[in-house]
């Protein structure tokens, strides 16, 4: 019985316990340098099995300690390692990668909604009621395409009494800004009445 010193591929030095005629203790020593030592086999071993002492900082003496029962002695191991290169590590980045997606995903959101108002909007009908000589815009809940004078009355009944008066020299474009103005107030999708259509609005 004899301790032969070892050097492992892995770049750890030590000792193991043989017993047996020098030729076999040889050939033992020399597949043992032509692979890792007992420690960085077992730490990897538990790393590849999410064992959590792959995780801790003094794991190569824990697996040292484990390699001193099996009559291998390894001396220069790390005393205390961070785990970096294993899987807790990989776990950290994706985490960082998942929240800067989710972050992403929130500035791409708000991207979306702003230049255009949610497709769900109520539609109404926008028309232009004359009253006492002027002219007014106002809105009914029926759709355009139904707008007849029976329907206008309706709507300058109705329960949206958003209108705005048609200045005297209005042009399509002002028509067009105070129809804007009436759906940003009111929260509805405007359409034209027919009338206004073909006033060019
Ligand atoms: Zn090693």
């Amino acid at each position: 019985m004899a301790w032969e010193t070892v050097e492992w591929a892995c770049g750890h030095t030590g000792k193991i316990q043989l017993y047996g005629p020098q030729r076999q203790r040889d050939s033992r020593i020399a597949s043992e340098a032509g692979r890792k030592c007992f420690a960085c086999w077992l730490v990897e071993k538990w790393e590849q099995e999410g064992d959590p002492r792959a995780t801790k900082p003094d794991r190569y003496r824990l697996a040292a300690a484990i390699a001193e029962n099996k009559n291998i002695r390894i001396f220069n191991l790390p005393e205390d390692a961070p785990a970096s290169d294993s899987r807790e590590a990989l776990r950290a980045e994706r985490d960082k990668l998942l929240a800067r997606l989710a972050e992403i995903d929130a500035e791409l959101g708000k991207d979306q909604k702003k230049p255009d108002e949610p497709a769900s909007r109520k539609t109404a009908a926008v028309f232009a009621d004359i009253r006492d000589g002027k002219a007014f815009l106002c809105i009914t809940s029926k759709t355009s395409d139904l707008l007849c004078p029976a329907a206008m009355r309706e709507g300058s009944d109705s329960a949206y009494d958003i209108e705005r008066e048609i200045p005297a020299d209005g042009n399509p474009e002002i028509v067009r800004s105070l129809i804007a103005e009436m759906e940003k107030e009111s929260g509805l999708k405007l359409e034209p009445s027919q009338t206004l259509r073909e006033m060019g609005i």
